[in-house]
């Protein structure tokens, strides 16, 4: 397939005091045209730092460190880790990639009515490529898109419902046809039905091809199973499996992906918003990760070697990769 975007061996540290907080350590993923990714892993995992060091959003304590970030833009590649943050913010943001974060009330401003919240995004970002009028036709159109009120631009955020409001904040983020979509736990705070249809929405906007891939990053393995063609399991900072959603329900490989999916079977929400219950332990500092194998100390399969080494993610099918020695033969 066509390559949207390629991290490889990505690693972006927080700063804290002398120490760094290895958040996203190591990380070497591709992306293609027409894929929905998702990415799961508890919370602490690194999926949100990687989500923005995918659009190299990178801001103190986040340090860059080491990798490359690769990004399709039709006519060429460019490699975001090498551009300064004003171009990105020019010609990448909102553009070539965008972001959905978790909370909808966060990403609009509560004390502007969505339509002046769209105008100053316009002057903030969009400014070369629409003029204003064209940006606010284009959102009452993108609105319609979503299931909701063209006219809803001219509300207030908090006379929104959460799930429309949900829903107008991929509306913005899509509004220029952003090759990639980056959502952050976006449909967390929703009720299950408000869940579906951002879940619709998302996969409409992929099938009409406004958007070419969408990466979605989430704790909840249930909604990656409704939306997603590839899983991405995250532990600790690092990639341990990647994986085609069927492949991966029917038979996790990872010992932490066995774990993970178990949470599917769980219909309490207050287990699902906790994660993973049934791995005993907690994920380990980030600061001071563990020796060898990061998830030895909660692995019921641990192994001399996992003490001593580190896995590396290896192929063990055509479309499957693993980070375990139990397959690393
Ligand atoms: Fe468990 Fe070892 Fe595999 Fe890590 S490498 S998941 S400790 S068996
Ligand atoms: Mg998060």
């Amino acid at each position: 397939g066509t390559l949207i975007i390629s991290l490889d061996n990505v690693k972006a540290y927080y700063a804290r005091g002398d120490a760094y907080v290895k958040a996203v350590d190591g990380v070497t993923l591709n992306v293609y045209k027409g894929e929905v990714v998702g990415i799961v892993g508890e919370s602490g995992s690194g999926k949100s730092t990687l989500s923005n060091v995918m659009i190299m959003n990178i801001k103190k304590p986040l340090t860059f460190i080491d990798g490359k970030v690769t990004l399709n833009v039709g006519a060429d590649f460019l490699e975001l880790n090498k551009m300064p943050r004003q171009e990105l913010q020019k010609i990448i943001w909102g553009r070539e990639t965008s972001i959905v974060p978790q909370s909808a009330m966060n990403a609009l401003m509560p004390t502007k009515k969505i339509r002046d919240f769209i105008s100053d995004l316009v002057k903030d970002h969009f400014e070369r490529a629409l003029n204003e009028e064209e940006i606010i036709e284009r959102a009452k159109q993108r609105f319609t898109d979503v299931g909701i009120s063209p006219n809803d631009i001219y509300r207030y955020p908090f006379e929104l419902s959460g799930g429309m409001r949900q829903r107008a904040v991929i509306a913005i983020a899509t509004l220029l046809n952003p090759r990639l979509l980056i959502c952050d736990e976006p449909t967390s705070a929703l009720d299950v039905a408000n869940q579906k249809l951002v879940l619709k929405t998302l996969e409409q906007l992929r099938r009409r091809e406004i958007v070419e891939s969408i990466v979605f990053i989430t704790h909840d393995i249930a909604t990656v199973r409704q939306i997603a063609t590839r899983m991405v399991v995250m532990y600790a900072g690092k990639i341990v499996e990647v994986s085609p959603v069927e492949d991966i329900i029917k038979e996790p490989l990872h010992p932490y992906s066995k774990g993970l999916l178990l949470s599917v079977v769980t219909p309490e929400p207050e287990i699902k918003k906790r994660g993973i219950s049934y791995i005993p332990g907690t994920p380990p500092d980030l600061a001071n990760p563990p020796v060898g194998c990061r998830f030895h100390t909660r692995c019921p399969y641990k192994m001399p070697i996992c003490e001593e080494q580190e896995p590396p993610l290896k192929k063990v099918d055509t479309n499957r990769e693993v980070a375990c020695f139990l397959f690393n033969k």
